[in-house]
């Protein structure tokens, strides 16, 4: 050995250092590293049982692609039935590469694969719906549209659980956002496979990637040759996530695990919270027949106002 650094567990080069579990793992270690946590934080949490039809929501981005890949090579042990539902949101120059990239990767692996776009269900493309407005009003609109349309898509499909790629570092952002926003029923309704509102008119979400950092899930991605697009929505708005962010890499850079530990609190706190959080009254929305707690849903009001 010439001064390099070596794989603790082969001897093999190392493609990566991890500091909070203080090792060092060459290709193949790393690639099991990951796919065993996959499938842990699956069985953990028992989010997906035998034969289901389960929709990952597939966006064409790195955390959503490499999801499609370990939800396939899960299927092949677990029998699951696999759809990839994409959202176009209508974002010139930003969208239409990664719906390529989604549109391919299914196709590679054989998932049957669904676009739906905002402009053809909503009328509005994200491009129409900001013209003269600011900036940081984008994400509110597209995150109202894109739940509603995911849910309205799983329903019609007859997806029993919807996958979608959060990552460790999205989960422990969210975490700290809504403890500073003091905002503690909506982090107990956070998480998890279905979360407090229990409804048939939900599809209940999963977050099967919730124990893999960011970083990993993008040298997964370049490891096993699954495409990349960096590019950064141009709507996308310097709020407090991208502060958040920014400063637990900062701790994670000195107290390496920290992103894990906000993590497994998170899921300590959940477990011993009493009492139990009242479970939500949903009603449906007069217009469009979704899941609301008022008489219309806040996609329906966003499209009246737009109209
Ligand atoms: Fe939508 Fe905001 Fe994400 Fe852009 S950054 S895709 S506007 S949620």
């Amino acid at each position: 050995m010439d001064g390099g650094i070596f794989c603790s567990f082969c001897k093999s080069e190392a493609v990566v250092t991890l500091a909070y579990a203080n090792s060092c793992m060459c290709k193949k270690h790393f690639c099991e590293y990951v796919e065993k946590r996959f499938r842990r934080t699956v069985r953990e949490f028992s989010m997906l049982k035998k034969g289901e039809l389960v929709g990952i929501g597939l966006s064409g981005g790195k955390d959503s692609s490499v999801l499609l890949h370990l939800m396939h090579s899960l299927s092949k042990s677990l029998p699951l039935r696999l759809v990839a539902i994409t959202i176009d949101e209508g974002i010139k120059g930003y969208r239409p590469p990664t719906v390529k990239i989604a549109r391919q990767e299914a196709k590679k692996l054989g998932i049957m694969h669904k676009t739906y776009s905002f402009a053809s269900v909503y009328g509005y493309s994200m491009d129409s719906v900001m013209k003269g407005k600011p900036q940081e009003a984008a994400c509110s609109y597209c995150g109202v549209f894109r739940r509603h349309l995911l849910n309205k898509a799983c329903k019609e499909l007859g997806v029993q659980k919807l996958a979608i790629g959060h990552n460790l570092d999205d989960v422990s952002q969210t975490v700290l956002m809504n403890i500073m926003r003091n905002e503690p029923m909506r982090l107990l309704r956070f998480g998890g496979v279905a979360g407090i509102i229990e409804d048939e008119g939900f599809v209940p979400r999963i977050k099967p990637l919730m124990r893999i950092p960011e970083r990993e899930i993008g040298l997964y991605a370049i490891l096993k040759g699954i495409p990349i697009k960096f590019q950064e929505c141009p709507y996308a708005y310097t709020a407090m996530r991208q502060t958040v962010r920014a400063q637990l890499n900062e701790m994670e850079e000195k107290y390496p695990g920290t992103k894990f530990r906000i993590l497994n609190s998170f899921l300590e706190i959940k477990k011993i919270a009493k009492p139990p959080p009242p479970k939500e009254r949903l009603k449906y929305c007069e217009k469009c027949g979704e899941p609301t707690n008022s008489k219309i849903c806040a996609c329906c009001k966003l499209v009246e106002k737009l109209d």
